[in-house]
């Protein structure tokens, strides 16, 4: 890889193969929530650099989309073995503009590569449909790419979320437009050195960068077929509104309230484990993050052993950072207010202690909250911090009750050592993604992500075999050769 990253004076841009002409007529700030150190200048793009980027990504699609998905898959093979050459690289980048740890970073990656595996066995999986109908009369289906598509993405994945949607939508024969978040957007650029290394034709894999008014652009711009996002429940709306009103096929991913039901029969140290796991991953910036425990009858107990391991938990060391001060703030803010209305902070993580050389980073520790009343706003609204708060129930009928007042319903998930309790548990939980004794029950290929409720607007889901349809559009052709073929309402 030659793209020089993270030097302070440094103007991070966009990709399309060759710089774009012309200075940025706007940047922003870029700065690394560990230590809050200058990381360089983000150019916005306009919505005339929009479009030339989109431009660029049409004219290639006249010949990608044409091209054999036998073919279109060997850049992603190549693709799939640079990443893991150049894994730690790119885990590092994500830490510094992220904040979370290396490791972290690295799994997610990793987590990216299972699309790509996936994608690359398109053409075993694309293959279409044919039934001879009629006497003599065939039908068949054939998979055809849309043209320009786009994804917009969140900061807190920046290589496994774009890797979510560009894989299958490059595999499928569209040609993808990225627009990165603000705040992390220096990674995906890794990844577009490395698409061009592995050898995907210039203007299949392009980089957008920029905030709300780039992605305006992008909803806008008549040419892009099809645009998938991740991102905070409120913009996945506005964003669904906005490119379903331009004729777009649209599918948004928004934000999470994700419950876990512990049930008495429960092993605790494995519910204690996972929970920490769970809430403090990723320093609790990740939609399937538990957020708040439904304990079923006395759970003083599991409760104990949950503070003990989240208590070994340290800021700065073995969690990372918090993306930016705003959201530190915001996180701070729910914790105060749950303390307010009489809950009991077991764990209080608004002032923790960090390294010195991470004095100037945004940092949370572990926070264990517990009597938290369902009617408070931690426990109804997404904190998106390392917060876990417990409620408690009498029942699993009383914890599901909860679960399902949740606007949102991305995952759910119950530790029980009850067969029937956790089959009960599925089939009554209103979330798109379920866990039985799992603490964060990410489907993985060919299974497809995707919550319901407003943790989702759209038809279908992001990765497996859904992306499939999302990326592609059918074509029914129905075909008779033979001249002797039956005489009837088709011929
Ligand atoms: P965000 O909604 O602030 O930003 C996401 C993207 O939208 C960014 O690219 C940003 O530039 C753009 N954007 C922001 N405001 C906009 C506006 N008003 N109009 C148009 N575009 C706008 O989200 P974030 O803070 O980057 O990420 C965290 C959120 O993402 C959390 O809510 C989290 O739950 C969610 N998330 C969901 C999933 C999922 O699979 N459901 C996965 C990861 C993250």
């Amino acid at each position: 890889m030659t793209i020089a990253t993270a030097s302070p004076d440094r103007l991070v841009g966009h990709f399309c193969g060759a710089p774009l002409s012309g200075a940025p007529a706007r940047t922003l700030p870029l700065s690394s929530p560990i230590d809050g150190s200058k990381l360089g200048e983000l150019a916005v793009a306009d919505a005339e650099q929009v479009d030339l980027i989109v431009q660029k990504a049409h004219a290639a699609f006249q010949s990608w989309g044409r091209t054999p998905v036998k073919d279109r898959v060997q850049p992603l093979y190549r693709f799939k073995a640079l990443v893991e050459i150049h894994l730690q690289r790119l885990a590092e980048m994500v830490s510094k503009e992220n904040g979370k740890l290396v490791a972290e970073a690295a799994a997610g990656i990793e987590r990216g590569l299972e699309v790509v595996e996936y994608a690359c066995a398109l053409p075993a999986l694309i293959a279409g449909d044919l039934l001879e109908v009629s006497n003599g009369v065939d039908c068949y289906t054939r998979r055809y790419p849309l043209g320009v598509v786009a994804g917009i993405t969140p900061f807190n994945f920046p290589a496994m979320v774009p890797m979510w949607m560009f894989p299958m939508a490059i595999a499928c024969g569209n040609t993808f437009v990225l627009k990165p978040s603000e705040q992390a957007p220096q990674t995906p650029l890794l990844l577009a050195e490395l698409l061009a290394e592995a050898g995907l034709p210039e203007g299949v894999f392009n980089v957008v960068q920029g905030d709300r008014e780039t992605v305006e652009a992008t909803l806008e711009h008549p040419l892009i077929r099809a645009c998938a996002f991740v991102g905070s429940t409120p913009v996945a709306k506005i964003v669904f509104d906005r490119g379903t009103a331009s004729g777009k096929r649209m599918l948004t991913l928004g934000g999470a309230k994700n419950h876990v039901v512990i049930l008495p029969d429960a092993d605790p140290d494995l519910v204690a484990r996972n929970l920490t796991a769970s809430a403090t991953g990723c320093a609790g910036q990740r939609c399937m993050a538990a957020s708040v425990a439904l304990g079923v009858g006395r759970c003083d107990e599991v409760v104990a052993a949950i503070a003990a391991e989240m208590g070994k938990i340290r800021a700065g060391q073995d969690m990372g950072a918090i993306i930016n001060p705003r959201s530190r703030e915001r996180i701070a803010n729910y914790i105060g207010q749950a303390k307010e209305e009489g809950a009991a902070l077991v764990l209080d993580g608004r002032n923790p202690a960090v390294p010195e050389e991470k004095r100037g980073g945004y940092y949370i520790g572990p926070t264990l909250i517990d009597h938290l009343s369902p009617a408070s706003k931690c426990a109804q609204e997404e904190i998106f911090g390392p917060v876990l708060s417990v409620l408690r129930v009498e029942s699993l009928d009383e914890a599901l009750a909860i679960e399902n007042r949740s606007p949102y319903g991305n995952a759910a998930s119950i530790y029980t050592s009850s067969g029937a309790a956790g089959r009960y548990f599925e089939q009554h939980a209103s979330a798109g993604m379920i866990g039985i004794n799992i603490g964060v029950p990410v489907p993985r290929d060919p299974f497809s992500f995707g919550g319901w409720n407003d943790s989702k607007f759209g038809i279908g889901d992001v990765t497996g075999k859904d992306a499939i349809s999302f990326w592609t559009q059918t074509k029914k052709t129905t075909v008779k050769w033979s001249a002797t073929a039956a005489r009837n309402w088709m011929t």
